[in-house]
């Protein structure tokens, strides 16, 4: 017989599939449409770990889903926490293969003492094929996209480690979203979904590094989730060698795209924006980001450049540094000056490497 952890990875996800699939589910295995609803609710509603545990399956039922399906399809491995409250957690998959979450609790809070919002970062790939030229992410190449049931089971795993529940989602982890577009949505669809009180559409962004078809199909199929833009640079030179996805999607079409899609929704996007030291934090680019930012309702977030020297970065990603904290203030004021909405992302979990573009593993 195999051991209990291989006969579990063989077996199909029961997370990460809509109502309609599970029906089908059913029905192939003879049973009652109507049960979808209930492994449904059992699942994101109730939030139940286990099939032993959907009491409202008869037993018969609940034995044939245990040996058919894998009702887990992330499974803590590790987790670890940061002086500031942030949580990061080493999650394993089926296949032996590795990815990071973090939680982290907002630094506003409320009367009580407790955060205001708790945003989890939720990765979609197992690496990334971008190869941006600032991130720890990149060094580990791609290995494969999340299923949603992948996805979706970061969050449930993640909430069963969170006093309060999780208010925010992000897909802000490891991989680029827009390149797994069909199972983030799907996740999606189920974090979002009124029924299972997970997450709303408002409270759930999606960032790409500009991956321009994503963003039409979401203009398209009018998704209301929030969209940000890895844009960290001013001009197609120094964001070409910041991110080599720019070759492929220059800069002007970044900026006709978003267009598009603020005329299609009348959403505003966010402009994310690593300051490098003496790369893109001059006056002129203080200026060509106000243009960029006023073309449509926008915000601009500001990235402190977290350090990844623990990848062992050699070229131009050696040389790569952060902005001074006075020039960092510097350039949010000349951006004000701009009528420029800053923000400021903070670096939560620096000290445990789970601060933006820090997600990598050192084990792989
Ligand atoms: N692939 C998507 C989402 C993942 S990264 C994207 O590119 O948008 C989430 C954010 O962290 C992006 O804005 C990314 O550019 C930023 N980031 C990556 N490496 C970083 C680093 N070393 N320091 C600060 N931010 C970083």
């Amino acid at each position: 017989m195999l051991p209990a952890r291989d006969r579990v990875a063989g077996l199909p996800e029961l997370k990460g599939l809509t109502v309609a699939q599970l029906e089908q589910v059913f029905l192939d295995l003879g049973q009652k449409k109507y049960r979808a609803q209930q492994v449904y609710d059992a699942l994101y509603v109730h939030r139940i770990p286990d099939v032993h545990g959907m009491t409202t399956l008869p037993a018969d039922l609940r034995a044939l889903l245990h040996e058919r399906f894998r009702t887990s399809s992330v499974e803590l491995e590790s987790l670890q926490h940061s002086e500031d409250g942030t949580k990061k957690f080493l999650f394993a998959l089926h296949d032996g293969r590795v990815i990071e979450s973090v939680l982290i609790p907002s630094e506003m809070v409320e009367a009580d003492g407790k955060p205001r919002r708790r945003t989890l970062c939720i990765s979609t790939q197992v690496g990334c094929n971008l190869g941006c030229t600032f991130c720890a992410t990149a060094t580990m190449k791609l290995a494969r996209n999340l299923s949603a049931g992948e996805i979706i089971d970061q969050f449930l795993q993640a909430q069963l480690h969170s006093e309060q529940p999780i208010t925010n989602v992000v897909f802000m982890g490891m991989g680029e979203p827009m390149n797994n577009y069909d199972n983030v949505m799907q996740a999606t669809s189920i974090l979002n979904d009124q029924r299972t009180l997970m997450v709303a559409p408002r409270r759930t962004t999606l960032s790409t590094a500009g991956v321009l078809p994503g963003i039409v199909r979401m203009a398209d199929e009018g998704r209301i989730i929030k969209l940000a833009l890895s844009l960290h640079a001013t001009t197609q030179e120094t964001r070409v060698k910041l991110m080599p996805i720019a070759k492929k999607w220059p800069l002007d079409q970044v900026l006709e795209t978003l267009d598009y899609y603020y005329k299609k929704t009348r959403k505003s996007v966010t402009y994310e924006y690593i300051v490098f030291k003496g790369l893109n934090d001059t006056l002129d680019d203080a200026r060509r980001l106000g243009r960029m930012a006023r073309r449509l309702p926008t915000k601009v977030n500001l990235i402190p450049f977290h350090e990844i020297d623990f990848t062992h970065p050699t070229g131009f990603s050696a040389e790569l540094k952060p902005a001074s904290p006075e020039r960092f203030q510097w350039f949010i004021d000349r951006l004000r000056e701009e009528d420029v909405r800053v923000l400021v992302r903070s670096s939560s979990g620096l000290d445990i490497d789970a601060a933006c573009g820090q997600l990598a593993l050192s084990a792989s």
